[in-house]
């Protein structure tokens, strides 16, 4: 069976087509511009790479691009020969706990959280629209970022606001990036020769957005990001963890709306507001130049992690391994180390160093008591899973 899997965004769709059977992915590209005077297409087939630009006037437009593409690589016929389709949508909510296949009053109910996510699920919509209504019997499947954080406990995910928020405004913890922990989760499981509901983990996301999970048999019983992505680890432009009244002080001191501190905190601080640049790349360049601020920025960063590093053990007991994964956690052997040094008595977390720059599956020391295991994420994979449970 064949299942393609759409991350639709305003003005770009990435999408990934699977064959379930052989295990393969058979192409995967992105479609950007869309709706502007010249748009561009992208795909690739294992080596082979094709491009075109062309105005692409809208998501519908895109995709019949991508379908033509298809047929002429000899690779489908039309949509109507897949097996299904897996959206990436961001906000489920608290109704969503688990993966859905897409009709009506689904649809409805994700444009009704939309006022939880307003610049993610009306896009993550545009896609699921475009199929509808071209292939109105094709089998569509949606997957939510928060599904996998729904077995939170109340006490993980009430905020101590007045509770009526929580009753009337549906302020509460949500947390985000669930397919990514939830995949490597359970490839952690499989490394540790557990079934899922007997993993306890502590996953750990780190990309231009990062954010923790606690695992406790198999289920998520804490995470870093809340109500919106904004909340926990330092991120990429995203502050993470402050103090609230920082916004009170900053806008009667400056005079700033929120909007402008909206913008602030989400795009011009964490690692960027620190130190001026975002990309961790650039970061560990510039500190191996002895550049004070990277320095800063960095230690800050890894120093966020720590902390909740040390609160998720508590929280879950006796932790069997803490999982690294996103773009910083696969590749960044520095980040990986400076987040468990000092971690060896007090939480019997033994990084080695070796196995570490080596970037092994494993990296942490034979007599560690929990293991640190490098699991490459892959949310396209996760999502085409959950499609094909559902639509087969
Ligand atoms: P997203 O959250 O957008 O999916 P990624 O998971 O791709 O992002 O992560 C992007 C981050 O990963 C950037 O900060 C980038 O600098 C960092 N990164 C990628 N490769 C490396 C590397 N080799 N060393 C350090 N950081 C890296």
């Amino acid at each position: 069976m064949k299942i393609l899997v759409l991350n639709s965004g305003s003005s770009s769709i990435k999408f990934q087509l699977f064959s379930m059977e052989k295990h393969e992915v058979l192409c995967h590209g992105l479609i950007e511009k869309i709706g502007e005077k010249l748009g561009h297409f992208k795909i690739k087939f294992g080596e082979k790479e094709l491009q075109k630009d062309e105005n692409i006037k809208d998501h519908s437009f895109g995709l019949s691009i991508l379908q033509e593409v298809l047929v002429e690589e000899g690779i489908l016929k039309n949509f109507d020969e897949l097996g299904g389709v897996g959206h990436r949508v961001v906000h489920g909510g608290d109704f969503f706990d688990r993966a859905v296949l897409v009709n009506d009053e689904v649809v409805r109910k994700i444009e009704e959280l939309s006022s939880l996510a307003p610049l993610h699920n009306p896009v993550n919509l545009l896609g699921i629209k475009a199929l509808a209504k071209e292939y109105p019997k094709l089998k569509q499947v949606a997957v939510f970022d928060t599904a996998f954080h729904q077995t939170l406990p109340k006490t993980a995910y009430i905020y101590a606001l007045p509770y009526e928020q929580y009753t009337k405004n549906h302020v509460r913890r949500y947390g985000f990036h669930g397919t990514s922990h939830s995949f490597v989760a359970k490839e952690a499981a499989k490394k540790l020769g557990k079934d899922m509901d007997e993993a306890n983990l502590i996953t750990i996301h780190l990309g231009n957005g990062d954010s923790i999970t606690a695992i406790k048999n198999g289920k998520s019983i804490d995470t870093s990001m809340g109500l919106t992505p904004l909340e926990g680890l330092v991120m990429g432009t995203r502050c993470g963890d402050i103090d609230p009244a920082i916004i009170f002080y900053l806008s009667r001191k400056l005079g700033l709306n929120i909007d402008e501190l909206d913008k602030m905190l989400n795009k011009q601080s964490g690692l960027k507001g620190i130190c001026g640049d975002n990309d961790m790349r650039e970061i560990e360049k510039r500190v191996k130049a002895k550049d004070e601020m990277a320095k800063l920025a960095l230690e800050i960063f890894c120093y966020r992690v720590k902390k909740y590093i040390g609160a998720y053990s508590v929280a879950i007991g006796k932790v069997d391994a803490i999982v690294f994964t996103g773009g910083i956690g696969e590749n960044s052997s520095t980040v990986r180390e400076m987040v468990c040094e000092g971690l060896e008595d007090s939480l019997g977390i033994e990084l080695d160093t070796e196995k570490n720059l080596n970037r092994n599956d494993i990296i942490s020391k034979d007599s560690s008591k929990i293991k640190i295991f490098v699991i490459p994420t892959n949310e396209e994979l996760e999502i085409a899973q959950q499609c094909y449970k559902i639509v087969s």
